[in-house]
């Protein structure tokens, strides 16, 4: 019998060092949302890497490719390209790592998965009567599941709570270990454009395919996703997010009394004719300016999102709103937390 190793967490300033896990030896990727990222540029092949907050100047057309001068206005310009050391690469040791996903569903990958359970009649007959329905729902079915690295599913959570206003629903993180036996498609994949969620599985897992890598470039962008059918994920581990009791007591203190303190009374728009002002109250101000500045500790490209997932409520309460605030920053600021408490939730056989 093949003697697994446990060890712990190791953390050195937020980043977590490979970690296997006694369960079946699946090991955890590097997790670090502040880490360098490759570059490839189209036209001259130049390879190099960066940092987040160049990626972000050069987003803004302020860098240039150091091979052949060129911005990123162009069409086969530079970009985010994989770390050709990410041992997620190799074919026969994606199976090997530790897959996230984050999702509000609370039994995902949902079996009997009827994504026209929530259509109400009215829309039913909109979309033209229950034949086109069940043909759009198959559709729906059809589609691919998505995993990816920590860092992805971070993200992701963080733009859907922006994109969907779903900022109160539960999310959950689910830590998925895939099927030893799977079959990994050769070819890496690139992301178009909108991939994710958006895919049918047999136009990427062609048959005999189980898995199919890509290049993400949207969410830890150079990082490796998995796009892939239910029967390839072995077990899955699930946590509520944003975690309980993960929260830093003195930054919520400090908000809730800095909050308490402040009028919650809406104030009337008082911008110039033609211009648009939000009506809101100081304390709602307030939030928005403590959610601000903890999203100025975080990575260049996850501020603004992470600042609108944060955004205070009218009327919301402090206390709930600090301490869900500053779990939300704990996942990214400090991952060993919520690995952690996945280690402590049972598996679930898929
Ligand atoms: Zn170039």
């Amino acid at each position: 019998m093949t003697q697994l190793v446990s060890q712990a967490a190791v953390e050195v300033s937020g980043v977590v060092l490979r970690r296997t896990l006694p369960e079946n030896g699946a090991v955890e990727g590097r997790i670090d949302f502040w880490r360098e990222r490759w570059m490839l540029c189209g036209r001259c092949d130049h390879r190099w890497h960066v940092d987040l907050d160049w990626i972000d100047r050069w987003d803004q057309a302020k860098e240039i490719c150091p091979g052949c001068g060129m911005t990123c206005e162009h069409e086969d310009s530079p970009r985010v390209t994989v770390d050709s050391d990410d041992p997620a690469l190799e074919d026969d040791r994606v199976s090997q790592f530790f897959w996230y996903h984050t999702t509000m569903q609370p039994d995902w990958p949902t079996r009997h998965f009827d994504p026209a359970a929530v259509l109400t009649p009215e829309t039913r007959r909109r979309m033209g009567g229950e034949q086109r329905v069940s043909a759009w729902a198959a559709g729906q079915r059809a589609k691919a599941l998505h995993v990816g690295t920590y860092e992805a599913a971070v993200h992701n959570m963080l733009r859907r709570i922006r994109d969907q206003a779903a900022e109160r629903g539960q999310f959950y993180l689910y830590r998925v270990r895939l099927k030893p036996s799977v079959v990994v498609r050769e070819e890496l994949l690139v992301d178009p454009g909108n991939f994710v969620g958006d895919v049918a599985l047999d136009e990427v897992c062609p048959p005999g395919v189980d898995v199919a890598p890509y290049l993400n470039y949207h969410e830890d962008p150079g990082g490796l996703s998995l796009a892939l059918g239910r029967d390839a994920i072995a077990s899955v581990q699930r946590i509520a997010v944003p975690l309980p009791d993960t929260w830093d007591e003195r930054w919520v203190r400090d908000s809730v009394e800095a909050l308490e303190g402040m009028s919650g009374t809406v104030v009337p728009a008082t911008g110039k004719p033609g211009r648009f002002t939000r009506s809101s109250s100081p304390r709602a101000d307030l939030g928005r300016a403590l959610g601000a500045s903890l999203a100025g500790r975080l990575p260049v490209n996850l501020q603004s999102q992470f600042a609108s997932a944060a955004a205070f409520a009218e009327g919301e309460d402090p206390e709930q709103w600090a301490r869900r605030t500053s779990s939300l920053f704990a996942l990214i600021d400090n991952p060993p937390r919520a690995l952690a408490a996945l280690d402590g939730q049972d598996l679930r056989e898929i």
